[in-house]
């Protein structure tokens, strides 16, 4: 059996690797072999989600990604844990405003900036230097952004923004990381069934009409994100570095 996928010797930190994708790559992880911290803002949801993983394999820290030390807290925990990080998912996300950009207050545009584009840049670059000092093999950076980030999404402009800055992110970090031996790339997911995206699809009239002209004319599912993640993290990968993999069931073609 080809075993280019299996993640063995892999230490990852997964931001809000609580509930919805973040969980559902930390499970996948698990099952392939790797070391995993999971973090995100509410110690309960750390709580939970550990106890739904139920391994040894699992660290959960509470923090909030756009806080410095809160970030520098995770990765020493991770690190005092598993070992130096050589994977690293950048996944936590927020939504907080939908409605035309000219109405929206600062604190929304603040907010959605700091947990989307701020909070992977500064992990990202935490992690990027241990990645560049420890022994072996680099690393793997993997963004969650999403089809909003790659086409101008009407009354979720803010979260639109964010998401195209995390792409350019992906893409000048693979440019200055690559001789270190850390790729970076994204994942942009369409619309994913998770509380984030709960007002798409808990009126099933308003659903079918948002997926109705898609490829695959449906939702998706958390665990239909995990094969591209295990893909990037795992030495598969590894002549993969500054890509945009759209998991989106044909959202835009
Ligand atoms: P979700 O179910 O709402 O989960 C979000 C996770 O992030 C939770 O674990 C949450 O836990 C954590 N979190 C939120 N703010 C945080 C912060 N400031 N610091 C640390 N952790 C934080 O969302 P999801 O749908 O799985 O989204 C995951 C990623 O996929 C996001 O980047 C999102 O933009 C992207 N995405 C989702 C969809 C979709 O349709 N669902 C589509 C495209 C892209 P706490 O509340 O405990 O902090």
């Amino acid at each position: 059996m080809y075993s280019g996928f299996q993640l063995k010797g892999k230490n990852a930190i997964i931001t809000g690797g609580t509930r919805g994708i973040g969980l559902a790559i930390a499970k996948g992880f698990v099952d392939c072999g790797a070391n995993v911290t999971i973090c995100s803002r509410k110690q309960d949801n750390v709580n939970s989600a550990l106890a739904e993983i139920n391994s040894d394999n699992v660290l959960g820290v509470a923090g909030h990604v756009g806080k410095s030390d809160d970030l520098e807290r995770i990765a020493n925990a991770a690190e005092e844990r598993f070992g130096p990080t050589n994977v690293l998912v950048n996944n936590a996300g927020t939504n907080p405003y939908f409605g035309p950009i000219v109405d929206a207050e600062v604190g929304a545009w603040d907010k959605t900036m700091e947990v989307n584009l701020k909070g992977p840049f500064l992990l990202s670059s935490l992690c990027a230097k241990r990645m560049s000092h420890s022994e072996g093999s680099g690393g793997s950076i993997i963004n969650v952004s999403s089809v909003a980030g790659l086409h101008a999404s009407p009354m979720q402009g803010i979260y639109s923004i964010s998401k195209a800055g995390l792409i350019m992110l992906t893409k000048v970090m693979a440019r200055e990381l690559g001789r270190q031996k850390i790729r970076v790339n994204c994942i942009c997911p369409g619309l994913i069934k998770t509380q984030l995206s709960e007002a798409m699809w808990s009126d099933p009239k308003l659903e079918r009409t948002t997926v109705e002209a898609k490829a695959l004319g449906r939702i998706g599912l958390p665990d239909e994100l995990v094969g591209a993640a295990v893909y990037l993290a795992s030495d598969s990968s590894s002549f993969t570095t500054g890509s945009v993999i759209q998991v989106d069931g044909g959202m835009i073609i």
